[in-house]
């Protein structure tokens, strides 16, 4: 084993390192020899003062005593092999220099320092650590002792054989000994660091294994600092285990170290790459997400050039940037979700971490700029940037722009946009959630600069994000951070599955709070009901596009004014989307729609744009309908006028004591009649009706109310108008009629007849296309 060790070449590097492990080692050893050594001196110095004869100071070897400990003091504090070597050096000196001090006016001198000249270049342990330690502070130590010990003239034949002693055992001793324990801590060395190597390398590649890379990285990750940026790769070889199973293990060996060697070739010397498992590999790079994302797609190709006999390696990828104080593992966590999403799309490809919005909110914090002081406007996004898209909302009565609705692009590197629907299109680890939470940091981020002091900024909201915990807190909290207010934002809570109403009407409150307004979007889509609408008590109802145009049962009449009016009835403003065509936005203000959004009025533009001149258009809207009501009332009271001729003659034959019959005949041979009747004081009907052109038993289904006969009427606005101008035949806007199923309208009048108050009437189809309606409300 030793002699394998040996084998080793022992480089500059290798050297370099010995040593400085040579030092560490030899540190407390030194302490404790050199202190003893103090001691000893200071022993020496008591014992000179027992003996008579003049002596040198004995201040000046207290001094010597004090130097001493200071060196001693100083060995915990040294860095650097080379100035260890200075402390033995000057160690030496100062003790031999004591020790001269010390025996001035001795009789036998040498008796007093032939112990010292051998137990001292011994104790001096710093001088061991290299050979040009040793060399050079035994030269200097015995230079030293001789011009101080021995410069004058030898006086005695037994100070030169003394001398003779020192020269032939001491410094062969000390030179044996110094060697034979240097070599003996380098093999020791050696063998070491090769175990060291095997324990931390991975025998098949030859790469760092699981255990150096993460000791290595930990290492690494504890001394980042602010600026800089670290990134890891995680891949994994796509379908190796049908390589194994249908080439043999050595095959698939041989990919892996075909792998190996392409990462080693393609990294740089100061990023680690390490076979982390089976045929997953993982490296850390000194780079952002972006840098790792271009150094992932290079690796993929280079693998994907490596041929397997069924055809070519391929490698899936997953890559996430370090956050501050998160570590090695949490960091392969996140780059190993990414992987898993690469294998999820296909294999063979790149996939980046789900950023998050904390991520996002740090990108805020540096004002809104990039590093190059462009404004923030985009988010990585797995292999997406997202980006903001805003559409400008205009209030209809007031002409003019009173807010923006941010909409979600994702950008590809070559700028192609993808639409949210594709960003949020379910995958099987997709994480809408995030996207949701990233997508608002991203909208206020690019808002905040632009948006008008009296605009509001309307923010998508998923159900399962709107109801989240803490998410009413956080939002607040992102919302201010930005400069901006959450009444200035209206969370419009999209129309998808996730959370129970109950927990959107508590959620709804704690927006509320902070002064969020609330709008849910899309009513009148997919699972959208009056309940949810009625719990959650938006303060806005934005309607879907399809119910500009959705129009009533058998007619060409739209319902949007009614249900218009029934939203407001419940306090809710109204938005209508998708106002595309001039007709749609005259039906919008025809039917008291508060605010409309729509291709017409603005499209979707990257800033903030700037009113365009579309009060216009809606003013010509305003003018359309002005002039519409007037005729259409018009062409409504041309129509009905020959019925309100025919009832009042009715009327008058009936006063004159006609029976019933005959003074509906004329009345009764109108086309569109369905019936004449006649209603007492409290609705209900007199008599038989008499039966018109019109009259059907076609709606089978509402064949239960079919028979007017059994109901009571006093409550309909065709009865209730008519007592309000007795004598005055009124017409009715359009209803559904219980019998037959299709819109009629009314004409009645009000007349007392026999001391008692009735209301005489025909009830008219009103179902045929063409027919001129009375203008709304
Ligand atoms: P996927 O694309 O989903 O990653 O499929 P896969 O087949 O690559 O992944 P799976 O995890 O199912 O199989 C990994 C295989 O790698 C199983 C194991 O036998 C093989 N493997 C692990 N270590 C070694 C090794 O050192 N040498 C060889 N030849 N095969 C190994
Ligand atoms: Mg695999
Ligand atoms: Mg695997």
């Amino acid at each position: 084993m030793l002699s394998t060790a040996t084998q080793q070449p022992f480089d500059a590097g290798l050297r370099d390192r010995f040593h400085r492990r040579s030092l560490e080692h030899q540190r407390p050893l030194s302490t404790v020899t050199m202190a003893f050594t103090v001691v000893a001196f200071l022993c020496f110095v008591g014992a000179r003062n027992l003996v008579d004869g003049p002596a040198a100071p004995l201040g000046y070897r207290l001094t010597c005593a004090l130097l001493l400990a200071l060196l001693v003091l100083a060995i915990p504090r040294v860095r650097s092999t080379w100035s260890f070597g200075l402390i033995g050096v000057a160690y030496s000196q100062v003790l031999v220099a004591g020790l001269a001090m010390n025996i001035v006016g001795v009789t036998q001198p040498l008796l007093w320092t032939l112990p010292a000249m051998v137990v001292i270049p011994i104790c001096a342990a710093p001088l061991w650590l290299t050979p040009t330690h040793f060399v050079t502070g035994s030269v200097l130590f015995y230079a030293t002792a001789f011009a101080l010990l021995f410069g004058q003239p030898l006086t005695h034949d037994v100070e030169t054989v003394v001398w003779m002693w020192i020269v032939a055992i001491g410094v062969p001793t000390s030179v044996v000994f110094h060697f034979g324990f240097y070599r003996f801590r380098r093999n020791h060395f050696l063998l070491e660091s090769q175990l060291a190597q095997l324990a931390a390398t991975d025998p098949l590649t030859g790469l760092q294994n699981r255990r150096a890379f993460v000791k290595q990285a930990e290492r690494r990750l504890d001394t980042v600092t602010p600026d800089t940026r670290t990134s890891a790769i995680f891949l994994d070889i796509d379908n190796f285990k049908s390589l194994n199973d249908r080439f043999g293990h050595a095959i698939g060996d041989h990919a892996l170290y075909q792998v190996a060697q392409v990462l080693m070739e393609e990294i740089s010397a100061d990023d680690s790459v390490s076979r982390i498992g089976g045929e997953e590999f993982a490296l850390l790079l000194g780079d952002g997400l972006t840098g790792a994302l271009h150094v992932a797609e290079r690796l993929r190709h280079a693998i994907a050039a490596i041929e397997r006999p069924d055809g070519r390696l391929t490698a899936s990828f997953g890559v996430a940037e370090h956050r501050s104080g998160e570590s090695i593992m949490v960091l392969l966590d996140r780059a190993d979700e990414a992987l898993l999403r690469a294998k999820h799309s296909g294999r063979n490809r790149v996939r980046a971490e789900r950023a998050l919005p904390r991520e996002a909110l740090q990108l805020l914090a540096d004002d809104g700029s990039d590093e190059n002081g462009a404004p923030v406007r985009r988010h990585r996004w797995e292999e997406y940037y997202l980006t903001s898209y805003f559409q400008p909302l205009y209030s209809l009565s007031h002409q003019k722009q009173v807010g923006f609705e941010a909409l979600l692009r994702g950008e590809q590197d070559d700028g192609t946009l993808v639409p949210p629907a594709v960003l949020f299109a379910p995958r099987p680890s997709s994480d809408e959630g995030g996207l949701d939470r990233a997508s608002h940091v991203v909208h206020l981020a690019n808002a905040r600069k632009s948006l008008p002091d009296d605009a509001w900024l309307f923010l998508n909201i998923l159900p399962a994000t709107f109801i989240a915990e803490g998410y009413a807190d956080q939002l607040a909290k992102i919302v201010r951070s930005v400069g901006l207010e959450p009444e200035r934002v209206i969370l419009e809570i999209l129309e998808s599955h996730g959370g129970s109403v109950d927990d959107m009407s508590r959620a709804a409150a704690l927006y509320r709070e902070h002064g969020f307004l609330i709008a849910v979007d899309d009513f009148g889509a997919g699972q959208s009901n009056l309940d949810r609408l009625l719990r959650i008590r938006p303060d806005l109802v934005k309607l879907d596009g399809e119910l500009i145009r959705a129009t009533g049962h058998g007619t060409e009449q739209p319902i949007l004014p009614k249900l218009v009016s029934l939203l407001h009835l419940a306090g809710m403003l109204v938005v209508v989307e998708g106002v595309e065509t001039a007709e749609e936005l005259i039906l919008a203000v025809e039917s008291n729609v508060d605010f409309a959004q729509g291709f017409l009025l603005g499209r979707p533009a990257k800033e903030i744009a700037p009113p365009e001149s579309v009060h216009r258009r809606i003013d010509e809207a305003f003018d359309v309908i002005a002039q519409g009501r007037a005729h259409q009332h018009a062409l409504f009271e041309t129509e009905v006028e020959p019925y309100r001729v025919a009832l009042r003659l009715a009327a008058d034959a009936l006063l004159a004591g006609v029976a019933m019959e005959e003074a509906f005949a004329r009345l009764a041979r109108f086309e569109r009649c369905i019936s004449c009747f006649i209603l007492d004081d409290a609705g209900r009907q007199i008599g038989q009706e008499v039966q018109g052109p019109a009259w059907t038993t076609d709606g089978a289904s509402l064949q239960p109310v079919a028979n007017p006969r059994d109901a009571r009427w006093d409550h309909r606005p065709y009865f209730r108008n008519a007592v309000l101008l007795p004598g005055v035949a009124v017409s009715s806007n359009p209803y559904l009629s219980l019998a037959s199923g299709r819109p009629c309208i009314a004409v009645t009048l009000a007349l007392q007849f026999a001391a008692e108050r009735s209301v005489i009437g025909v009830e008219l189809d009103w179902s045929a296309l063409g027919l001129p309606w009375p203008a709304a409300e």
